[in-house]
């Protein structure tokens, strides 16, 4: 499940049950309501493998984990891992 973690501090978070691969920018980043909760630095959207293959097919609203929030991706492209 997607998580939001800011870029600069903790980048690439590892899940127990989650391998992240790529994130995507919620809709305004850099000046976003979705704040990484470690930091309350903007935050992206962190995402798993099946997670990504969606974004990349057009799915652009993304169910957070504990589905207390979604969020919506804007129309930057994913950064994947490389
Ligand atoms: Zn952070």
């Amino acid at each position: 499940m997607a998580l939001c973690r800011c870029i600069e501090e903790h980048s690439w978070p590892r899940g127990k049950e989650n391998i992240y691969v790529a994130y995507v920018y919620p809709i305004g980043y850099p000046t976003t309501a979705a704040l990484c909760p470690l930091c309350q630095r903007s935050g992206v959207i962190w995402l798993n493998e099946d997670e990504a293959n969606a974004v990349e097919a057009g799915q652009r609203i993304i169910k957070m984990k504990t589905n207390s929030v979604w969020l919506k991706a804007d129309d930057r492209p994913i950064v994947r891992r490389t």
